[in-house]
This record gives structure tokens, sequence and C-alpha cells, in this order.
């Protein structure tokens, strides 16, 4: 098994879930209900997390990637410099101004 998601929010492993659902990939959750109760374990171990099998690994970050784009829209162009952003940064990769103050 390979992970390929972990959130400290049970809701957006659900929602990831789906994701791999609707592509057609089982995934399997871990750790549903161990967030705060292992003292040793360092924080991000003890995250939700979401495992599918090992042949699955590619499909699902492609598939996790495609749908953490599709809410933020295309891609933008800087009105400050001209540059173009992908759609996940809300500045300006280049000089920083806000994809707002356009
Ligand atoms: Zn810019």
């Amino acid at each position: 098994m390979k992970r390929v998601f972990r959130a400290a929010s049970l809701l957006q492993v659900a929602h990831a879930r789906n994701v791999l659902l609707t592509a057609g990939i089982e995934s399997e959750l871990r750790n549903q209900y161990l967030a705060g109760a292992l003292g040793d374990l360092p924080m991000l171990e003890t995250w939700p997390q979401l495992f599918v099998e090992d042949d699955d690994e590619s499909a699902a970050l492609r598939a996790l990637a495609r749908a953490a784009a599709v809410p933020t829209g295309a891609p933008w162009t800087c009105n400050e410099c001209g540059e173009r952003s992908e759609p996940q940064f809300t500045n300006c990769w280049r000089c920083g101004a806000s994809a707002q103050s356009a």
C-alpha cells in the first residue's frame, strides 16, 4: 500500500477519498480515530491518511491533483508584471501582486 493523501481534517480526507472513488480507485482510510491519542508519534503520522494499492499510486495522485486544481479555476495573468501564474497561487510568483488586485 502507498500513502497518497493526508490532512489534519477528516473532512478533507473524506473528500479526497470521494475523488479517488470517482476515479475508480479504492482507498483505505487509516488513523480515522487516532488523532491526539498517541503521544510518541510525530504529529503528521497521527493525521487521517489515505492508502491505495501500489499499482494505483500514480493514478491516485493524478486524480487528487486534478481535483485540487478544479475549484480555483484557470491560470491567471498578473496585471503588474504580466507573468502567468497557476490557479492554485493567490499571488504572482514573480512580483507577489495579489491575483485580486487586477
Ligand atoms: Zn506579477
